[in-house]
């Protein structure tokens, strides 16, 4: 299934000194093509989900791969993982071309790379597609519980999101105490954009720690089920989120939210938050430092659900690199030290006098970095 059709990786703008590009043909007929890139292995095998999406061109879908899977190098490593950074796209469209058959073909690609890539749900894919990619491969993550009940796995696994949002609280904390010199949260305000799965668990223990929350989403449903669930909220229309009154900025919906436009308006101290590619682009972190608001890098603090599919694959592929057992606790215990390492990124980026997203960057790279492996310029992480 290989093809040689592959361009020449090391000539896309994405291109990072890559260990490995490989271009995939599943489906002949319909000229459906894969790509799996893998960044970097040096502190395990590279994980990184596997996203369907019709792109315009091969061009654009292998820039994808290669931006993306570097990206998982750099959260992997902060997230304190001996996984390294891989991804895999699909160029199809995931509503019409997507079959079982084309994911267990996938899975047999994934198989071939004898497991220096494992794959996951991203994008275009959901726990089912894994289900169909584990029929050829077991170098395959983020399945459902009760497939992995049924399998004689029923330490962990399931839905990410309450981690997640504990990986995030950890975090906000840590820069809450960077910021003003106090453990406690009590009397802050806080705006929440998105009251989602991971929006709406955070706002629960904000709100226990004492924290006043103003919310805003587009969907009515979810906004009546945070009304309820939460003892006193002050609803904001999603438009007016950016100019709330507020010591925090929380966003957990989508990406790109910070740009010149919404910088511009925001008056708060601390964005800390689980949505993926936060800053509209790299540099506007650089604004949010000219404008000493506090950015707590979104890779970082949202690596609560990669622990949970690491610790899930490390659980199902028999291949445990700890001195302990894979459990709900010890999961759990790791996906606290979010916080310990948003603490580090804060101090190194005040100590050096960088912005933190360079801050968390340089300190991910000491960690994964090896003779001649890959260079140094900012990453993006989905
Ligand atoms: P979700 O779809 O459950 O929640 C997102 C919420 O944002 C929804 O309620 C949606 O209506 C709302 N929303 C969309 N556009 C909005 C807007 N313009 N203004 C206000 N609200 C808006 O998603 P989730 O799983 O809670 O994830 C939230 C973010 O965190 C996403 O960016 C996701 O990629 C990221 N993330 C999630 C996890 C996880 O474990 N679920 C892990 C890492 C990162």
């Amino acid at each position: 299934m290989t093809d040689p059709a592959l361009q020449d990786p090391s000539t896309n703008p994405a291109y990072d000194n890559h260990e490995q590009v490989v271009r995939f043909v599943l489906d002949k007929e319909k000229n459906i093509v894969a790509y799996i890139a893998v960044h970097n292995t040096v502190l395990g095998p590279a994980l990184g989900g596997c996203r369907i999406k019709k792109y315009a061109s091969e061009e654009d879908a292998l820039y994808d791969v290669l931006r993306l899977s570097r990206g998982m190098t750099y959260k992997n490593a902060m997230a304190g993982l001996p996984l390294g950074g891989g991804k895999a796209v699909i160029i199809a469209d995931p509503q019409a071309e997507k079959t079982p058959e084309l994911m267990q073909k996938f899975g047999a690609c994934v198989e071939s790379l004898s497991g220096s890539y494992v794959t996951a749900e991203d994008s275009g894919t959901t726990e089912e597609d894994m289900e169909n990619i584990r029929k050829s491969t077991k170098h395959v993550t983020g399945l459902r519980p009760d497939y992995l009940k049924e399998h004689g796995y029923d330490n962990l696994g399931g839905n990410p999101s309450p981690l997640t949002a504990l990986g995030c609280f950890e975090g906000v904390k840590a820069a809450v105490r960077q910021r003003y010199g106090r453990d406690e949260l009590t009397g802050l305000k806080a705006a929440i954009q998105g009251v989602g799965a991971v929006g709406l668990s955070l706002a629960g223990m904000l709100q226990e720690a004492g924290v006043e929350l103003f919310i805003a989403d587009i969907n009515e449903m979810n906004i009546a089920k945070a009304k309820e669930e939460l003892d006193s909220v002050t609803v904001v229309r999603p438009d007016e989120i950016y100019d709330a009154d507020v010591d925090l900025f929380v966003p957990c919906a989508l990406g790109g939210v910070l740009n010149d436009e919404t910088i511009a308006r925001m008056q708060v101290d601390i964005i800390a938050g689980p949505a993926n590619n936060q800053l509209a682009t790299p540099e506007h972190d650089e604004k949010l430092a000219a404008q000493n608001i506090m950015y707590v890098p979104d890779y970082v603090i949202n690596a609560g659900g990669v622990i949970c599919v690491g610790y899930e694959y490390f659980m199902t592929s028999g291949f445990n690199p700890y001195d302990f057992d894979l459990t709900e606790e010890s999961m759990e215990e790791h996906v606290r030290t979010i916080g310990d390492a948003v603490e580090q990124i804060l101090t190194y980026a005040k100590n050096k006098h960088i912005n933190t997203g360079t801050a968390a960057d340089s300190l991910a790279e000491e960690k994964f970095e090896s003779e001649g492996a890959n260079s140094r310029s900012r990453s993006t992480a989905a």
